[in-house]
């Protein structure tokens, strides 16, 4: 039973799933999961996203580049090699 699910809570959900557990709980207070990685639109300008929790990230988050590229391969672009001369 893992509860919240939040970065933390789901990526430790998926860990569990990859290692063959089948008997794993994810509790989410709210409608989404996510946490406090939330992003909001306003109608009025549908394509601008406004991030209100995660936002930023530095070069030496490598774990979580990680995670990117096995999650978010297809979506998220990112040039690095821009970041790290940073
Ligand atoms: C304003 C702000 C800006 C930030 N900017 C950045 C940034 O730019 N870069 C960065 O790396 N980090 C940033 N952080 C930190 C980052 O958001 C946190 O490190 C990350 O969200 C922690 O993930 P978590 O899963 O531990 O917790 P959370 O994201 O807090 O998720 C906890 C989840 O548990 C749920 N929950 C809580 N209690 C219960 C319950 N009793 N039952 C069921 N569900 C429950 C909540 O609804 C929530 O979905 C920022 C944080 C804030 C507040």
């Amino acid at each position: 039973m893992i509860v919240g699910g939040g970065p933390a809570g789901v990526h430790m959900s998926a860990c569990l799933a990859a290692k063959g557990y089948k008997n794993v709980t994810l509790l989410e207070a709210e409608a989404e999961v996510g946490g406090k990685s939330l992003t909001m639109y306003d109608p009025s300008q549908p394509d601008v996203p406004h991030e209100l929790g995660t936002c930023y990230m530095s070069p030496g988050y490598t774990l979580i580049r990680n995670l990117l590229d096995e999650y978010d391969k297809d979506i998220v672009t990112c040039n690095w090699k821009i970041l790290e001369m940073m």
